[in-house]
């Protein structure tokens, strides 16, 4: 089955991986993701639960990443959602890159296409959907810029 990409819109670029733990992932190859491209975790099936994943499960993945957020500020770079929950939660974040890696965090844990990232934006893209966060696309800089545009997250108002 043809997936889409959310930011392209088209499924030309787009295959489908599975992580070494089961993970069904899609990446998007266009060349405006930047050389790593973008990845994401298809919708589960209409009628599954979003909370069934073990790993979130046992971290409690979705009540942690709404603990990062202030009620009263505006859309926050994915990054820094990143960076909060090394700061907060160092066991949930450590336990997250040794498991799947980062692009650029540690070298010790290089990710291959789907990474403690993919991970995490989709839990927070099912926090969206469960309607506890807003999501927007606006471009990436810093560390981030490889990647021309990156999700920005707040709360629901
Ligand atoms: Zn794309």
């Amino acid at each position: 089955m043809p997936h889409l990409c959310p930011l392209c819109v088209t499924d030309e670029n787009t295959s489908e991986g599975r992580t070494d733990d089961g993970i069904r992932f899609v990446v998007c190859t266009h060349r405006s993701h930047g050389p790593d491209g973008f990845v994401w975790e298809p919708s589960a099936p209409p009628g599954k639960s979003i909370r069934n994943d073990g790993l979130g499960a046992e971290l409690s993945i979705w009540d942690r990443l709404l603990e990062l957020f202030d009620e009263d500020e505006d859309f926050i770079p994915y990054g820094e959602v990143e960076d909060r929950l090394f700061e907060k939660y160092p066991d949930i974040a450590e336990k997250l890159l040794r498991r799947y890696g980062h692009k650029f965090r540690d070298p010790a844990f290089p990710s291959s296409q789907y990474s403690m990232s993919a991970y995490l934006a989709s839990r927070l893209r099912e926090l969206e959907k469960e309607g506890a966060l807003q999501l927007t696309w606006r471009p990436a800089t810093g560390e981030w810029a490889h990647n021309g545009v990156i999700s920005h997250w707040r709360l629901t108002r």
